[in-house]
C-alpha cells in the first residue's frame, strides 16, 4: 500500500477539525475480535450514549461479521457472531466512545475455532479460589512499510547487540513516540500496563501488562495489542510479533508469563511454586504446542532462552524455561516466570494451560 508517514500526518490535521463535533446522544463502539491468524480486527457501530462508565458487555448488542473474509468461516455459512465480553474507553475517540472486546461464536451456538477465550474463561472460573495473577511481558519489533526493522541499514546490519536494551539516545532506540503514545493509550483505556522498555535487539520493544486476575489477563493483553497496532498505524509503522524476526545473533521476541496464586504469594509460598513447576515439567510438550508458532527458532538455548526440547528451571536464570526471581527465592514466596511463550502466542491459551496443568482440566 502506498501510504507514507507524510500522508498520515496531513490526514490527522484534517480529522482534528471534526473531533469535537457533538455526537447528538450517540456513541461510536469499536468492536474488536481476534482472527484466524492471531491479528486483531475491528469495526464500528453506533449505539445510544449512556452515562459514563455504564456500558456492561452483556447489555451491548451481539453483532456479526463476514467470517469468510477473515479465514474464520466458509463462504456458504459465513456469519460469525461477536459476543461482547469487555468494554473500555476509546483513546482514539475521547471522551465518550468505547472499545468493545468480543468473542467469536458460530451460528450453531458453539465457539468459533479461533475463540480460545471461551475455554480459558471456564478454567479461570473453575479454579478461581486460587486467585491466579498473571503478568505478561509482550516483546515486539517495529518495522517500516518494507518490513525492515526501523533504524536498520537497508543493506547490512547494525552494530552488535549491547547498547540497545533500555537504551537512551539516537542510534540506540527508534520510534519512542510510538511506545509513549501506546503507553498513554493503554492507561486511558484502563489497561493495567505496568511498564515498557527498549529490548536487546534494535527496533525491539517490550511492554508489560499485569498483574491481572484470571481471564482479565488475556482480555487486557489482546486490547493492548490492538492499541499497539492502532497507534503504530498512525505512525505508518508495522508491529511484528514474529518470535525470531532476524535470524542469527539477534534476540528473538517472547511473551514471558509471570504467574502466582494466593498460596504462592504468602509466607511459605515457595513449596506451592515448586509444586507448580513440577507439574509444568510433566507437560512441557503440551505447553510448547500452544506457546506460539515458530518458537523453535527462538528457543535455542542461546539469547536468554532455554532450549525447546528440555525443561529447566532456576533462580534468576534467564537461560531456563522457568525462572524464579531472586527476590522471591530470598523471601521464600512470590511468583515465577514461564519464559517459554513466544511473542505471537495467544494469552488465553497460555494462561489457560497454566491453570489446567496446575489445577486440572474442566472435565476432571
Ligand atoms: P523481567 O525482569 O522478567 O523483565 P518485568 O518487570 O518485565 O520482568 O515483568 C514482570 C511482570 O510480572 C509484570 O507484568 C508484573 O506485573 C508481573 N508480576 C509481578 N508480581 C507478580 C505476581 N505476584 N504474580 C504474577 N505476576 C506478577
Ligand atoms: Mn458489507
Ligand atoms: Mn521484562
Ligand atoms: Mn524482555
Ligand atoms: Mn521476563
Amino acid at each position: 500500500m502506498a501510504t507514507t508517514k507524510e500522508s498520515f500526518a496531513s490526514n490527522a490535521a484534517g480529522l482534528a477539525k471534526f473531533r469535537d463535533l457533538d455526537q447528538r446522544g450517540k456513541i461510536m463502539a469499536e468492536y474488536i475480535w481476534i482472527d484466524a491468524e492471531g491479528n486483531t480486527r475491528s469495526k464500528s457501530r453506533t449505539l445510544e450514549e449512556k452515562p459514563e462508565g455504564q456500558y456492561k458487555p452483556e447489555e451491548l448488542p451481539i453483532w456479526n461479521f463476514d467470517g469468510s473474509s477473515t479465514g474464520q468461516a466458509p463462504g456458504e455459512d459465513s456469519d460469525v457472531y461477536l459476543k461482547p465480553v469487555a468494554v473500555y474507553p476509546d483513546p482514539f475517540r475521547p471522551p465518550n466512545n468505547i472499545l468493545v472486546l468480543a468473542e467469536c461464536w458460530d451460528a450453531d451456538g458453539t465457539p468459533n475455532k479461533y475463540n480460545h477465550r471461551h475455554e480459558c474463561a471456564k478454567l479461570m472460573e473453575l479454579h478461581a479460589k486460587h486467585e491466579p495473577w498473571f503478568g505478561l511481558e509482550q516483546e515486539y519489533t517495529l518495522l517500516d512499510l518494507n518490513d525492515r526493522p526501523y533504524g536498520w541499514p537497508q543493506n547490512g546490519y547494525p552494530a552488535p547487540q549491547g547498547p540497545y536494551y533500555c537504551g537512551v539516545g539516537a542510534g540506540k532506540v527508534v520510534q519512542r513516540d510510538i511506545v509513549e503514545a501506546h503507553y498513554r493509550a493503554c492507561l486511558y483505556a484502563g489497561v493495567k500496563i505496568s511498564g515498557t522498555n527498549a529490548e536487546v535487539m534494535p527496533a525491539q520493544w517490550e511492554f508489560q501488562v499485569g498483574p491481572c486476575v484470571g481471564i482479565e489477563m488475556g482480555d487486557q493483553l489482546w486490547l493492548a495489542r490492538f492499541l499497539l497496532h492502532r497507534v503504530a498505524e498512525e505512525f505508518a509503522a508495522k508491529v511484528s510479533v514474529d518470535p525470531k524476526p532476524i535470524p542469527g545473533d539477534w534476540n528473538g521476541a517472547g511473551l514471558h508469563s509471570n504467574f502466582s496464586t494466593a498460596e504462592m504469594r504468602k509466607e511459605g509460598g515457595m513449596k506451592y511454586i515448586e509444586a507448580a513447576i513440577k507439574k509444568l515439567e510433566g507437560r512441557h510438550k503440551e505447553h510448547i504446542a500452544v506457546y506460539g508458532e515458530g518458537n523453535e527458532k527462538r528457543l535455542t538455548g542461546r539469547h536468554e532462552t532455554g532450549a525447546i526440547d528440555t525443561f529447566t528451571y532456576g533462580v534468576a536464570n534467564r537461560g531456563a524455561s522457568i525462572r524464579i526471581p531472586r527476590e522471591c527465592a530470598a523471601k521464600g514466596y512470590g511468583y515465577f516466570e514461564d519464559r517459554r511463550p513466544a511473542s505471537n502466542a495467544d494469552p488465553y491459551s497460555i494462561t489457560g494451560i497454566i491453570m489446567e496443568t496446575c489445577f486440572g482440566a474442566v472435565d476432571d
